[in-house]
Protein backbone atom coordinates (compact mmCIF):
# COMPACT_ATOMS: atom_id res chain seq x y z
CA UNK A 1 0.00 0.00 0.00
CA UNK A 2 1.37 3.59 -0.91
CA UNK A 3 1.80 5.88 1.75
CA UNK A 4 -0.27 8.53 2.87
CA UNK A 5 0.22 12.09 1.65
CA UNK A 6 1.63 13.64 4.32
CA UNK A 7 -0.21 16.03 6.91
CA UNK A 8 2.22 19.05 5.40
CA UNK A 9 1.40 17.99 2.20
CA UNK A 10 -2.38 18.57 1.73
CA UNK A 11 -2.72 21.40 3.91
CA UNK A 12 0.41 23.46 4.00
CA UNK A 13 -0.46 26.10 1.96
CA UNK A 14 -3.81 26.39 3.05
CA UNK A 15 -5.55 29.95 3.10
CA UNK A 16 -7.82 30.98 5.58
CA UNK A 17 -10.22 33.83 4.18
CA UNK A 18 -12.33 35.84 6.19
CA UNK A 19 -15.70 37.80 4.23
CA UNK A 20 -18.09 39.85 5.90
CA UNK A 21 -22.01 38.46 5.35
CA UNK A 22 -24.53 41.08 3.73
CA UNK A 23 -27.20 39.93 6.59
CA UNK A 24 -26.95 37.89 10.07
CA UNK A 25 -27.28 34.72 8.81
CA UNK A 26 -26.94 32.19 12.24
CA UNK A 27 -26.11 34.96 13.82
CA UNK A 28 -23.00 35.49 11.77
CA UNK A 29 -21.42 38.50 10.11
CA UNK A 30 -18.23 37.06 9.18
CA UNK A 31 -17.66 33.83 7.04
CA UNK A 32 -13.97 32.68 7.59
CA UNK A 33 -12.94 29.61 5.37
CA UNK A 34 -9.73 27.55 5.31
CA UNK A 35 -9.38 26.89 1.55
CA UNK A 36 -6.24 24.53 -0.34
CA UNK A 37 -5.46 22.73 -3.60
CA UNK A 38 -4.95 18.93 -4.46
CA UNK A 39 -4.35 16.84 -7.73
CA UNK A 40 -8.00 17.23 -8.69
CA UNK A 41 -8.70 21.25 -7.68
CA UNK A 42 -9.35 23.56 -5.06
CA UNK A 43 -11.40 22.89 -1.93
CA UNK A 44 -13.09 24.32 1.23
CA UNK A 45 -13.06 23.80 4.61
CA UNK A 46 -15.62 25.58 6.81
CA UNK A 47 -17.37 24.31 9.24
CA UNK A 48 -19.41 26.85 11.82
CA UNK A 49 -16.92 27.79 14.63
CA UNK A 50 -19.00 26.19 17.02
CA UNK A 51 -18.62 23.15 15.74
CA UNK A 52 -16.67 20.38 17.67
CA UNK A 53 -13.98 17.81 16.40
CA UNK A 54 -16.61 14.98 15.70
CA UNK A 55 -19.08 17.43 13.90
CA UNK A 56 -16.61 19.28 12.02
CA UNK A 57 -14.50 15.96 10.86
CA UNK A 58 -17.04 14.90 8.34
CA UNK A 59 -16.62 18.56 6.52
CA UNK A 60 -12.39 18.20 6.33
CA UNK A 61 -13.49 14.83 4.91
CA UNK A 62 -15.32 16.10 2.87
CA UNK A 63 -13.10 18.96 2.02
CA UNK A 64 -9.77 16.15 1.66
CA UNK A 65 -12.29 14.80 -0.55
CA UNK A 66 -13.23 17.29 -2.77
CA UNK A 67 -9.05 18.27 -3.71
CA UNK A 68 -8.16 14.21 -4.53
CA UNK A 69 -11.21 12.83 -5.88
CA UNK A 70 -12.81 13.20 -9.66
CA UNK A 71 -16.24 14.62 -9.71
CA UNK A 72 -18.97 11.68 -10.62
CA UNK A 73 -20.29 11.77 -13.60
CA UNK A 74 -22.37 15.00 -14.22
CA UNK A 75 -25.67 14.95 -15.63
CA UNK A 76 -26.30 18.21 -16.25
CA UNK A 77 -23.64 21.16 -16.83
CA UNK A 78 -25.83 23.87 -14.79
CA UNK A 79 -28.57 23.61 -11.72
CA UNK A 80 -31.51 25.61 -10.80
CA UNK A 81 -31.00 27.70 -7.67
CA UNK A 82 -33.19 28.99 -4.97
CA UNK A 83 -33.17 32.19 -3.29
CA UNK A 84 -32.83 32.00 0.39
CA UNK A 85 -34.40 34.76 1.94
CA UNK A 86 -33.29 35.01 6.01
CA UNK A 87 -35.11 36.75 8.37
CA UNK A 88 -35.17 40.25 7.73
CA UNK A 89 -37.07 43.32 7.84
CA UNK A 90 -39.62 43.05 4.56
CA UNK A 91 -38.33 46.31 3.55
CA UNK A 92 -35.03 44.85 2.77
CA UNK A 93 -36.74 41.72 0.89
CA UNK A 94 -36.69 44.06 -2.58
CA UNK A 95 -32.62 43.74 -2.07
CA UNK A 96 -31.71 40.42 -1.13
CA UNK A 97 -34.44 39.23 -3.78
CA UNK A 98 -32.55 40.93 -6.67
CA UNK A 99 -29.13 38.93 -6.10
CA UNK A 100 -31.06 36.22 -7.01
CA UNK A 101 -32.06 37.03 -10.50
CA UNK A 102 -34.27 34.20 -12.48
CA UNK A 103 -34.89 32.10 -8.98
CA UNK A 104 -38.86 31.32 -9.10
CA UNK A 105 -38.13 29.26 -5.89
CA UNK A 106 -37.64 30.88 -2.84
CA UNK A 107 -36.59 29.73 0.46
CA UNK A 108 -37.54 31.95 3.54
CA UNK A 109 -36.61 31.45 7.12
CA UNK A 110 -39.42 31.90 9.41
CA UNK A 111 -40.45 31.78 13.13
CA UNK A 112 -44.05 32.23 12.45
CA UNK A 113 -47.25 33.28 10.87
CA UNK A 114 -47.72 36.42 12.91
CA UNK A 115 -44.57 37.60 12.62
CA UNK A 116 -43.59 36.29 9.86
CA UNK A 117 -45.98 36.53 6.79
CA UNK A 118 -45.14 40.03 5.50
CA UNK A 119 -41.36 37.90 4.77
CA UNK A 120 -43.88 35.78 2.45
CA UNK A 121 -45.97 38.52 1.36
CA UNK A 122 -43.00 40.86 -0.16
CA UNK A 123 -41.54 37.68 -1.77
CA UNK A 124 -44.15 37.44 -3.36
CA UNK A 125 -44.74 40.85 -4.19
CA UNK A 126 -41.41 40.57 -5.77
CA UNK A 127 -41.81 37.23 -7.37
CA UNK A 128 -45.73 36.71 -8.10
CA UNK A 129 -45.20 33.24 -9.48
CA UNK A 130 -42.74 31.91 -7.08
CA UNK A 131 -42.82 28.71 -5.13
CA UNK A 132 -42.33 29.24 -1.30
CA UNK A 133 -40.33 27.03 1.00
CA UNK A 134 -40.89 27.83 4.68
CA UNK A 135 -37.68 27.07 6.69
CA UNK A 136 -38.64 26.57 10.45
CA UNK A 137 -35.16 24.57 11.66
CA UNK A 138 -37.39 22.33 14.00
CA UNK A 139 -38.65 25.47 15.96
CA UNK A 140 -42.34 24.12 16.44
CA UNK A 141 -44.13 21.82 18.58
CA UNK A 142 -46.69 19.48 16.58
CA UNK A 143 -49.50 22.25 17.84
CA UNK A 144 -47.57 25.32 16.88
CA UNK A 145 -46.62 23.66 13.68
CA UNK A 146 -50.75 22.59 12.61
CA UNK A 147 -51.85 26.25 13.82
CA UNK A 148 -49.03 28.25 12.07
CA UNK A 149 -49.41 25.91 8.85
CA UNK A 150 -53.04 26.23 9.21
CA UNK A 151 -52.83 29.67 8.84
CA UNK A 152 -50.04 30.22 6.08
CA UNK A 153 -52.22 28.14 4.25
CA UNK A 154 -54.98 30.18 4.99
CA UNK A 155 -53.59 33.24 3.75
CA UNK A 156 -51.63 31.72 0.90
CA UNK A 157 -53.41 28.70 -0.46
CA UNK A 158 -50.83 26.75 -2.82
CA UNK A 159 -47.74 29.01 -2.95
CA UNK A 160 -45.79 26.31 -0.92
CA UNK A 161 -43.50 23.91 -2.32
CA UNK A 162 -42.53 22.36 1.08
CA UNK A 163 -41.98 23.11 4.48
CA UNK A 164 -38.60 22.20 5.58
CA UNK A 165 -38.24 20.65 9.16
CA UNK A 166 -41.06 22.03 10.89
CA UNK A 167 -40.62 19.98 14.09
CA UNK A 168 -37.58 17.90 15.12
CA UNK A 169 -39.62 14.85 16.25
CA UNK A 170 -39.88 12.09 13.83
CA UNK A 171 -43.30 11.35 15.60
CA UNK A 172 -43.90 15.02 15.55
CA UNK A 173 -43.54 14.91 11.53
CA UNK A 174 -45.30 11.82 10.95
CA UNK A 175 -48.24 13.47 12.73
CA UNK A 176 -48.13 16.69 10.77
CA UNK A 177 -47.65 15.26 7.18
CA UNK A 178 -51.00 13.35 7.95
CA UNK A 179 -52.74 17.00 8.89
CA UNK A 180 -51.16 19.19 6.24
CA UNK A 181 -51.45 19.46 2.68
CA UNK A 182 -47.98 21.09 2.71
CA UNK A 183 -45.14 19.00 1.57
CA UNK A 184 -42.05 18.01 4.46
CA UNK A 185 -38.81 17.90 3.61
CA UNK A 186 -36.32 17.24 6.47
CA UNK A 187 -32.68 18.64 6.92
CA UNK A 188 -32.04 18.30 11.10
CA UNK A 189 -33.73 14.96 10.64
CA UNK A 190 -31.13 13.45 8.52
CA UNK A 191 -27.95 14.50 10.63
CA UNK A 192 -29.58 13.77 13.90
CA UNK A 193 -30.46 10.24 12.61
CA UNK A 194 -26.93 9.14 10.85
CA UNK A 195 -25.82 6.05 11.50
CA UNK A 196 -29.54 4.52 11.99
CA UNK A 197 -32.09 3.18 8.97
CA UNK A 198 -32.75 6.79 7.23
CA UNK A 199 -35.68 4.68 5.42
CA UNK A 200 -37.74 5.68 8.37
CA UNK A 201 -37.52 9.46 6.73
CA UNK A 202 -39.93 8.30 3.92
CA UNK A 203 -42.70 7.38 6.87
CA UNK A 204 -42.49 11.17 7.84
CA UNK A 205 -41.50 13.44 5.17
CA UNK A 206 -41.36 13.87 1.19
CA UNK A 207 -38.20 15.49 0.47
CA UNK A 208 -34.24 15.58 1.86
CA UNK A 209 -31.98 18.11 2.51
CA UNK A 210 -28.60 17.20 1.70
CA UNK A 211 -25.88 19.20 2.11
CA UNK A 212 -22.18 18.96 0.61
CA UNK A 213 -19.33 18.84 3.56
CA UNK A 214 -21.99 17.74 6.33
CA UNK A 215 -22.56 15.05 4.87
CA UNK A 216 -18.44 14.07 4.52
CA UNK A 217 -18.36 14.71 0.32
CA UNK A 218 -19.78 13.70 -2.54
CA UNK A 219 -20.02 10.25 -2.91
CA UNK A 220 -21.06 9.86 0.87
CA UNK A 221 -23.81 12.35 0.20
CA UNK A 222 -24.87 10.32 -2.54
CA UNK A 223 -24.83 7.24 -0.20
CA UNK A 224 -26.91 9.26 1.93
CA UNK A 225 -29.44 10.17 -0.50
CA UNK A 226 -29.56 6.44 -2.06
CA UNK A 227 -30.28 5.13 2.14
CA UNK A 228 -33.10 7.83 2.37
CA UNK A 229 -34.61 7.15 -0.93
CA UNK A 230 -36.39 10.30 -1.17
CA UNK A 231 -35.74 13.39 -3.93
CA UNK A 232 -33.34 15.42 -2.32
CA UNK A 233 -32.56 19.17 -2.78
CA UNK A 234 -29.07 19.99 -2.33
CA UNK A 235 -28.35 22.93 -0.20
CA UNK A 236 -25.26 24.71 1.42
CA UNK A 237 -23.99 26.28 4.28
CA UNK A 238 -23.16 29.09 3.35
CA UNK A 239 -19.64 28.47 1.68
CA UNK A 240 -17.70 30.30 -0.71
CA UNK A 241 -18.01 29.66 -4.38
CA UNK A 242 -15.36 26.67 -3.86
CA UNK A 243 -17.56 24.90 -1.20
CA UNK A 244 -20.61 25.69 -3.86
CA UNK A 245 -18.72 24.12 -6.60
CA UNK A 246 -18.52 20.65 -5.07
CA UNK A 247 -22.02 20.92 -4.09
CA UNK A 248 -23.03 21.71 -7.36
CA UNK A 249 -21.38 18.64 -8.85
CA UNK A 250 -23.03 17.13 -6.22
CA UNK A 251 -26.80 17.94 -7.52
CA UNK A 252 -25.07 17.58 -11.19
CA UNK A 253 -24.63 13.97 -10.68
CA UNK A 254 -27.96 13.05 -9.70
CA UNK A 255 -30.52 11.45 -11.76
CA UNK A 256 -34.28 11.72 -10.66
CA UNK A 257 -36.63 14.80 -9.94
CA UNK A 258 -34.87 18.33 -10.28
CA UNK A 259 -35.47 20.57 -7.60
CA UNK A 260 -33.83 23.97 -7.44
CA UNK A 261 -30.70 23.78 -5.02
CA UNK A 262 -30.26 25.86 -2.46
CA UNK A 263 -26.94 27.04 -3.60
CA UNK A 264 -26.85 30.76 -4.01
CA UNK A 265 -25.90 31.41 -0.63
CA UNK A 266 -22.51 33.06 -2.20
CA UNK A 267 -25.47 36.04 -2.62
CA UNK A 268 -25.50 36.47 1.17
CA UNK A 269 -21.72 36.88 1.82
CA UNK A 270 -20.45 40.59 0.56
CA UNK A 271 -18.41 39.25 -2.04
CA UNK A 272 -16.69 35.65 -3.17
CA UNK A 273 -12.70 34.12 -3.41
CA UNK A 274 -14.18 33.37 -7.07
CA UNK A 275 -14.26 35.65 -9.99
CA UNK A 276 -16.67 36.14 -11.57
CA UNK A 277 -18.68 34.98 -8.27
CA UNK A 278 -20.42 31.79 -8.45
CA UNK A 279 -23.73 33.05 -7.69
CA UNK A 280 -26.96 32.52 -9.75
CA UNK A 281 -27.42 34.13 -13.14
CA UNK A 282 -30.86 33.51 -14.72
CA UNK A 283 -32.12 30.84 -12.12
CA UNK A 284 -28.99 28.80 -12.45
CA UNK A 285 -25.51 28.55 -12.02
CA UNK A 286 -22.72 26.36 -14.18
CA UNK A 287 -21.14 23.38 -12.52
CA UNK A 288 -17.38 23.25 -13.21
CA UNK A 289 -13.75 23.01 -10.70
CA UNK A 290 -13.25 26.70 -9.78
CA UNK A 291 -10.45 28.64 -8.78
CA UNK A 292 -9.57 31.21 -6.31
CA UNK A 293 -8.52 34.73 -7.71
CA UNK A 294 -5.10 35.53 -5.70
CA UNK A 295 -6.13 39.29 -5.65
CA UNK A 296 -9.25 38.25 -3.08
CA UNK A 297 -7.34 35.63 -1.53
CA UNK A 298 -5.09 38.53 -0.57
CA UNK A 299 -8.35 40.75 -0.01
CA UNK A 300 -9.82 38.23 2.43
CA UNK A 301 -6.99 37.06 3.93
CA UNK A 302 -7.85 36.17 7.83
CA UNK A 303 -5.19 37.35 10.26
CA UNK A 304 -2.42 35.18 11.10
CA UNK A 305 -4.34 34.48 14.74
CA UNK A 306 -7.05 33.31 13.08
CA UNK A 307 -5.50 31.18 10.28
CA UNK A 308 -3.24 29.74 13.45
CA UNK A 309 -6.88 28.77 14.98
CA UNK A 310 -8.08 26.87 11.67
CA UNK A 311 -4.49 25.25 11.62
CA UNK A 312 -4.76 23.64 15.14
CA UNK A 313 -8.30 23.19 14.05
CA UNK A 314 -7.68 20.91 11.24
CA UNK A 315 -4.65 19.43 12.87
CA UNK A 316 -6.54 17.92 15.72
CA UNK A 317 -9.05 16.78 13.29
CA UNK A 318 -7.18 15.15 11.54
CA UNK A 319 -5.16 13.17 14.08
CA UNK A 320 -8.70 12.10 15.53
CA UNK A 321 -9.14 9.22 13.28
CA UNK A 322 -9.59 11.11 9.75
CA UNK A 323 -5.92 10.66 8.49
CA UNK A 324 -6.75 7.08 8.92
CA UNK A 325 -10.66 7.16 7.61
CA UNK A 326 -9.30 8.36 4.27
CA UNK A 327 -6.34 6.19 4.22
CA UNK A 328 -8.44 3.15 3.71
CA UNK A 329 -10.44 5.08 1.46
CA UNK A 330 -7.56 5.34 -0.71
CA UNK A 331 -7.76 8.77 -1.60
CA UNK A 332 -4.24 9.65 -1.69
CA UNK A 333 -2.52 7.01 -3.27
MG1 LIG B 1 -32.70 23.92 6.96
Amino acid sequence: MSSVAPFQEIFGDFVVVAIPTRTDFRGINIREAALFRGPCGWSEFSPFLEYDTSEAKTWLKAAVEGAYQEWPDLLRSEVKINATLPRVSPDRVPEILAKFPGCATIKIKIDDFEQDHYLVEAALEEVPDAMIRLDVNGGWSLQQALLNLHDYHLRFGKVFEYVEQPCLALEDLRDLKAEIPIKIAVDESIRKNLGSDMSILREVADVAIVKWAPSGGIAAARELIESIGLPAVVSSALDTGIGISHAAALAASLSGAEYACGLGTVSLLMDDVVVPPVVPMNGVISVGRVTPSSAQLHKYRASPERHSWWQNRITSIWNSGLSDEVKDLGWLN
